[in-house]
């Protein structure tokens, strides 16, 4: 039975894997047996955790690249290609989140999480799609959020990314199934990144999150990273445009 969860040697790239949630998706994967390309912004991060991916064993490689820029995405299709000659798995994590109310939120705020948060998801699965098309395999992770399905205050932009991400799953997931090709997504609640640093400094949202959270408390990288590997694998065949919500029970109760 534990071998459904087997990804010795796929090829797996990971967007924003440099550092958070993306960096323990790359290194569950890893754990599980895949190759890893860490495509980020970030080449500091994404060399540490290139080597710490190296030590596990397994090979890994760094792609600098913006998730806004076609041009910066074909070069990275590219490079894992020629390094690793195909892509069983694409992880759609690079994210970024602004707070604002929404009659202060700029038009280049709003610009920049769309392109970063949802456009640069559909660029990303569709220069890997094609290469996925090509080989009648592969499986898409595409990294929401529960503000995709609930509104978060104060953030308007994200809030509707992220459900333009949910969306962009459904519509994948429908349209490559017949290319063998399975589209989910992860859904986290509050989880201690870098992105989340100052609110959990905060002590009333952080009373907030134990009240909220049936868990009563934020979660852990670590703990999406199950999720992913589930996804990437075997064990998880029988779905396409799903989402799995991972958020200590927050979207459970009212
Ligand atoms: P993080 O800030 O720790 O990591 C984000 C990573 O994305 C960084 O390595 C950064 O360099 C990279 N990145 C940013 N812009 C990029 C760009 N244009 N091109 C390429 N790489 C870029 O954040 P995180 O909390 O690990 O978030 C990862 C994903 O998880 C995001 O999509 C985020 O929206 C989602 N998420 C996070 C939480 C949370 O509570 N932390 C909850 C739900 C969803």
């Amino acid at each position: 039975m534990k071998e459904i969860f087997d990804l010795t040697d796929q090829v797996a790239i990971v967007t924003g894997g440099a550092r958070g949630i993306g960096k323990a998706i790359a290194l569950g994967l890893a754990n599980f047996g895949a190759n890893i390309v860490i495509a980020d912004i970030s080449l500091r991060e994404a060399e540490q955790t290139a080597g710490e991916i190296e030590k596990l064993g397994r090979k890994a490689i760094v792609v600098k690249v913006d998730v806004t820029k076609k041009r910066e995405i074909d070069k990275m299709v590219r490079k894992t290609i020629q390094h690793f000659r195909k892509i069983d798995i694409l992880v759609n994590n690079a994210g970024i989140l602004k707070t604002a109310e929404p009659e202060n939120i700029s038009e280049a705020d709003w610009d920049k999480v769309m392109a970063i948060n949802l456009k640069g998801y559909f660029l990303c699965a569709q220069a890997v799609g094609r290469e996925m098309i090509k080989r009648k395999q592969g499986k898409i992770i595409n990294i929401a959020s529960i503000a995709g399905e609930i509104a978060f205050a104060q953030a308007a932009a994200y809030n509707s990314s992220k459900g333009g991400v949910i969306l962009l799953t459904e519509s994948l997931g429908c349209d490559w199934a017949k290319h063998n090709i399975r589209v989910n997504a992860i859904a986290p609640g509050v989880i201690e990144t870098a992105m989340t640093k100052d609110f959990l400094a905060n002590k009333k949202f952080l009373e907030m999150v134990k009240v909220k959270v049936p868990l009563s408390r934020a979660g852990k990288p670590e703990e999406i990273a199950g999720a992913a590997i589930f996804l990437a694998s075997k064990a998880s065949s029988y779905m396409t445009g799903n989402v799995i919500n991972i958020d200590g029970g927050w979207t459970t109760i009212l």
